[in-house]
């Protein structure tokens, strides 16, 4: 029965929407906000589906992936959130039939090519470069920011705690600006609000996340990020996002290849540890993602896959 059908997948994606804020694996105040965020966008219906059903309807066409968070000193070559979920996703698009490019930063470029190897992800991936950018910025059907520094009112992109990111990530907030005013479709996937897309959220940071309106730069503008993306994932971490959208997508194709293993993110976490991806919060080389043990993500990709595999099944019957 239709109906029956619509109800599982229904229930499928309502569970990843939760399982990407982190319930059941991370603080409740840290799921509480997540949540709040995801309720202000998640109608009518939850938002792996909306974003799934928009990327499901692109197959043939070209997808680009943003990602990369470098603050010399404290993430010279970026944080281990934000590639890993890149690389997971734009390997799902791949097996979905889109044609995915990846953009980092510069000095991303080499610890993201052996990520790549590891995940035996074969999608073309280059350094951002805001002139190269400009001449193709026709090409792609969608654009995806994961764990992207987005800029203040007064144009400076910040850390959640509030360092400037003054000489490290790219700013490509004026091209995402540039996309919205085209009408290429925009999709952003961030975890506290200082990441792009999160301005079509800034007065809800502002208002649930006090710390939001300081930063130690002296330009009073806070960290919330003011560039929007039509349609916004917020997520407990910002890689969870992308590979709760990978799962969903996973789910709409019916095709268990564009699901993360929990091997697979065992062995991805442990590659950025080497080679110096840092963790966002302890600012080392470790196993594990934004102060979490590995444990806690790979349990994460391991419900995400119970969840589409269930859907799967349940679908099939
Ligand atoms: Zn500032």
């Amino acid at each position: 029965m239709i109906s029956e059908r619509a109800g599982v997948l229904l229930d499928a994606f309502q569970s990843i929407d939760r399982a990407v804020s982190g319930e059941g694996h991370v603080e409740p105040s840290v799921v509480s906000y997540i949540q709040r965020l995801q309720q202000a966008l998640s109608q009518p219906e939850p938002l792996t589906l909306q974003i799934a059903k928009q990327l499901h309807g692109l197959r043939g066409k070209e997808a680009y992936l943003f990602t990369g968070f470098v603050v010399p000193g404290l993430y010279p070559e970026g944080e281990n959130d934000g590639p890993l979920g890149t690389l997971v996703l734009a390997r799902a698009l791949h097996l979905a039939g889109l044609i995915p490019m990846i953009w980092v930063d510069p000095q991303l470029l080499d610890n993201i090519m052996w990520l790549a190897a590891e995940l035996a992800v074969s999608v073309p991936i280059k350094a951002i470069d805001l002139a190269q950018l400009a001449e193709c910025r026709n090409e792609p059907a969608v654009v995806i920011a994961i764990e992207k520094p987005g800029a203040n009112d007064n144009g400076i992109m910040h850390t959640f705690a509030g360092l400037p990111v003054s000489s490290g990530s790219i700013s490509i907030d004026a091209l995402f600006l540039e996309w919205n005013a085209m009408g290429t479709l925009t999709m952003a996937i961030g975890d506290r609000g200082n990441e792009i897309g999160f301005g079509a959220l800034r007065e809800q940071v502002v208002q649930w996340a006090p710390g939001s309106t300081d930063c130690h730069c002296g330009c009073t503008g806070g960290v919330a990020a003011t560039t929007p993306a039509q349609f916004l994932l917020p997520a407990a971490v910002s890689n969870w996002g992308a590979y709760g959208v990978a799962a969903s997508m996973a789910i709409l194709a019916r095709d268990k290849r564009l699901l993360l293993t929990p091997a697979e993110e065992e062995r991805l976490l442990r590659v950025a540890a080497v080679r110096g991806c840092v963790d966002g919060i302890c600012r080392r080389g470790v196993y594990g993602i934004d102060g979490l043990p590995g444990a806690t993500s790979v349990a994460l990709v391991q419900e995400l896959q119970r969840i589409a595999q269930r859907a799967m099944s349940e679908e099939s019957e």
